[in-house]
């Protein structure tokens, strides 16, 4: 059995490869200090002895003392709406939050692995991104505290892995999607499944032509699992390259819940880029890992989910 720090594991991703690992018999301690996730969604949880959490703050150095073999790095504000929110602590916790992890996974000789982003890749004018691809970021904007602050780093991670010989993983996620999203955390899928099923207009932003391509959760945390247990550096892209414009998801969120709600347009926010759909032939070929899980599959299950809860 190995001993997992999962930091950020009360989020939807941290949450959902957490109960993956459980699941496996492995030992999981989560670290949260619950900006942006939720106590519901590790609850089941905490009868099993193998699991612990500590609701702690990864900007400040973490009260760790037992062996760890992996630190996860999941903690993070990641939806547009939570990061505006939170801005200082966004740009803190990919910062000072990093550096301390990877002081800690020096300190146990454990493998550090990091969930960085399609955001590296700002507005972007090759389509689709490859992991060579550079980016085309804002600095001085209204994403930039994210963007920004994933960068750096990306930046601190190499060096820990170069010059201070941490075991690294780093992978860069595409909009993903499943169960254990919040509601109102105001990303498009949890968004419009949430007004179709409240029967609330669907809110648009823009004329809706812009693309984002999205990843069924099991997919993605499939592929987590692969990166954290091999030794392989990255960046390695991980999505699901079908795209599909902002309209195209609208309407399929409309037939898969049979709403009867309508389409109304918003502005469209500053810096949202007009297109993402990764390239993931480093995926296939390091991890040997494709999405099995298409968008109307990956909807119906996420709908299921969040009629469930609002049964509750
Ligand atoms: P989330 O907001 O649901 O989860 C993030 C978790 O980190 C929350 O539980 C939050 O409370 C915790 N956290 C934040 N700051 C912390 C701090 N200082 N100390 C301790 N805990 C802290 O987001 P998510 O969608 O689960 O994203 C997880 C990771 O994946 C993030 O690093 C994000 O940037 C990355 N990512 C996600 C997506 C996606 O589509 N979901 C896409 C690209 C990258
Ligand atoms: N979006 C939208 N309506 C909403 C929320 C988001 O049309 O209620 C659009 C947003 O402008 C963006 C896309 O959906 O183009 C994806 O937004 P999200 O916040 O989910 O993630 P992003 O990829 O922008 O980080």
């Amino acid at each position: 059995m190995k001993h997992y720090l999962v930091c950020g594991g009360a989020g939807f991703l941290g949450a959902n490869l957490v109960d993956r690992l459980l699941n496996e018999g492995e030992r999981v301690t989560i670290v949260d200090n619950l900006i942006t996730g939720l106590l519901s969604n590790i609850e089941e949880f905490k009868s099993n002895p193998n699991f612990r959490f500590l609701e702690h703050d990864v900007r400040r150095p973490l009260p760790i003392n037992d062996k760890i073999d992996y630190v996860l790095n999941y903690a993070c504000p990641a939806s547009p709406l939570d990061y505006r929110r939170y801005p200082v602590e966004t740009l803190e916790v990919s910062s000072v939050g990093v550096k301390n992890l990877l002081e800690l996974a020096k300190k146990h000789q454990a493998r550090f692995f990091h969930t960085s982003t399609s955001e590296v890749y700002g507005d972007p004018l090759e389509h689709p991104q490859t992991e060579k691809y550079w980016g085309r970021v804002n600095s001085y904007g209204e994403r930039s505290c994210y963007d920004e602050a994933k960068r750096y780093a990306e930046a601190l991670i190499y060096i820990y892995r170069k010059d201070f010989g941490v075991n690294t993983g780093l992978i860069r996620i595409f909009n993903t999607y499943g169960p254990k999203m919040k509601p109102f955390d105001g990303r498009v899928v949890s968004t419009f499944i949430r007004q179709a099923l409240a029967g609330k207009d669907l809110t648009v932003f823009g004329e809706g032509r812009q693309t984002r391509s999205f990843c069924y959760v099991d997919d993605q945390i499939e592929a987590n699992l692969r990166m954290i247990r091999s030794d392989i550096e990255g960046p390695i892209n991980i999505g699901n390259p079908e795209e599909f414009t902002m309209l195209e998801l609208a309407e399929k969120v409309l037939a898969l819940t049979g709403s009867k709600s309508k389409i109304i347009h918003k502005p469209l926010p500053e810096d949202d880029p007009g297109q993402r759909r990764p390239d993931i032939s480093l995926a296939k070929k390091e991890l040997d890992w494709e999405p099995k899980v298409k968008l109307k599959e990956g909807l119906k299950k996420t709908i299921e989910w969040f009629k469930r809860q609002k049964s509750k």
